[in-house]
């Protein structure tokens, strides 16, 4: 059957002598591994329509469960030239196309996985930003959409507001286990990691504020390398099947 559909590449690889193997993120089929003949040499008429990270409108001959789909036709729907032309902002890029790819796994339509994607691009992408922001507010989306949130606003077994300074006056810290804090007053988890009073209110803060808006918050490092470390744990823990992530240790903020 002849499909339409939106995507971002995820992955791009050379196959024989004039085509490419591409892993998509696709609106309407979720993750794909499609074949595209032609996509190199004097022929090539794709552009940058195949690029890594491009937006591109797609045409593709689908059969269900053929684990390689036949793709015709690619326009560039938008290129991130803002991310794809600064290395500091590049590598986070290739950080949250890393965590889609790795905690989905086979053609499962999930359209709001392509919406967060796409938001986090547009928000990486955009003239204002800091890079390590919306990578965490990524995550937090991520871990939403794939039914494991972790909530940032309230202590995991008594429920209590972190809105009361109080209630985090002792400190805090995050159990694997859980997905969540506990207060001050309630009792961690055996499987806890470290995590400072002010890391779960940055967490806090970016889970309460639109991808395009996280650029305002000012991070010190500690928080920012505490906050990706206990959500990337987080993923892990919790997502079955799950490869590590390489470029994690490649971000700028580690080094
Ligand atoms: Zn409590």
């Amino acid at each position: 059957m002849i499909v339409k559909t939106e995507a971002i590449i995820l992955r791009s690889m050379k196959y024989g002598e004039t085509s490419r193997i591409l892993t998509l993120y696709t609106r309407d089929f979720g993750r794909m591994s499609v074949i595209v003949k032609g996509a190199r040499g004097e022929k090539n008429k794709f552009g940058a329509s195949l690029d890594l990270m491009s937006r591109s409108a797609v045409v593709m001959y689908r059969k269900e469960h053929r684990e390689l789909q036949l793709m015709t036709q690619a326009d560039l729907l938008r290129q991130y030239r803002g991310i794809i032309d600064a290395p500091d902002r590049l590598m986070y890029g290739f950080a949250i196309l890393e965590f889609l790819s790795a905690t989905v796994h086979g053609e499962e339509a999930h359209e709001e996985l392509y919406d967060i994607l796409l938001q986090a691009l547009e928000a990486l992408d955009a003239e204002r930003v800091r890079p390590v922001n919306v990578l965490l507010h990524y995550l937090l989306r991520l871990s939403e959409a794939l039914g494991i949130g972790v909530d940032t606003q309230h202590c995991m077994r008594c429920r209590a507001s972190f809105d009361h300074e109080d209630t985090l006056r002792g400190g805090t810290s995050f159990s694997l286990s859980d997905g969540g804090f506990p207060c001050t007053d309630c009792a961690p988890a055996a499987d806890s990691l470290v995590c400072a009073v002010e890391t779960l209110r940055a967490l806090s803060w970016l889970d309460r504020h639109e991808a395009a808006r996280v650029h305002t918050l000012a991070l010190s490092s500690h928080a920012s390398q505490e906050g990706l470390n206990l959500l990337h744990r987080h993923i892990v823990t919790h997502v079955p099947d799950m490869r590590a992530i390489r470029s994690l240790p490649m971000l700028d903020i580690f080094s």
